[in-house]
């Protein structure tokens, strides 16, 4: 790349997203060169203000606009008031469970897990999960972590802290394939792991 400093930081940058390596962030850089306008430009400008005004929530975990109150979760929830919360890793999790309509119910999004690269405990957000179950008054939390053994230890993490409040306490079903993240599951295997829930 003929020593293009800020060219060779952009590759650096890109090949840390998921899925991409060099050779693909190299050939995304180019595409981003030989369009200037229709994608730098733009590009620039939203990651500039998605930077400024979205940030996760430090309660629920779900993003937010920075300028108004969370409203997504039970944070602010006026209408509906469930006593289910799902406790999911990501986001992207979130919205695969609510796109197989099988569950109604709050979320709570830990933004990883226990062993994930440089992640704390207390980045997991789970004193506020305890928070929101007192305060809320939930009657279950339904572990909804991958069949990793990351995604495993969190649940069972997260088991120990709510482990003296009077709540149910269940995990999907058995037949989540092991290594199995939420979000690339079908529809199908995900109902039945929902329906099939079992307590712990
Ligand atoms: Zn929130």
């Amino acid at each position: 790349m003929n020593n293009l400093t800020e060219i060779e930081e952009l590759i650096k940058i890109i090949s840390k997203l998921p899925g991409l390596g060099p050779k693909s962030a190299k050939r995304i850089v180019l595409k981003l060169i030989n369009n200037r306008e229709e994608l730098i430009k733009p590009m620039a400008k939203t990651l500039a203000e998605v930077y400024k005004n979205v940030s996760r929530c430090k309660i629920c975990g779900t993003l937010k606009s920075n300028s108004i109150e969370c409203s997504f979760s039970d944070c602010n929830f006026i209408y509906n008031k469930f006593d289910k919360i799902c406790v999911v890793e990501n986001i992207s999790d979130q919205w695969s469970i609510e796109s197989s309509n099988i569950y109604k119910g709050y979320f709570h999004i830990l933004g990883g897990t226990i062993s994930s690269a440089g992640q704390n405990k207390e980045d997991l957000l789970v004193s506020s999960l305890v928070e929101r179950v007192k305060k809320d008054e939930i009657k279950e939390v339904i572990l909804a972590t991958s069949a990793t053994v990351e995604g495993q230890t969190t649940a069972y993490y997260i088991q120990d802290s709510l482990k003296n409040l009077n709540i149910k306490i269940t995990k999907l079903a058995q037949g989540l394939p092991v290594g199995g993240e939420i979000e690339s599951l079908d529809d199908g295997t995900l109902n039945s792991a929902f329906k099939n829930r079992t307590t712990i």
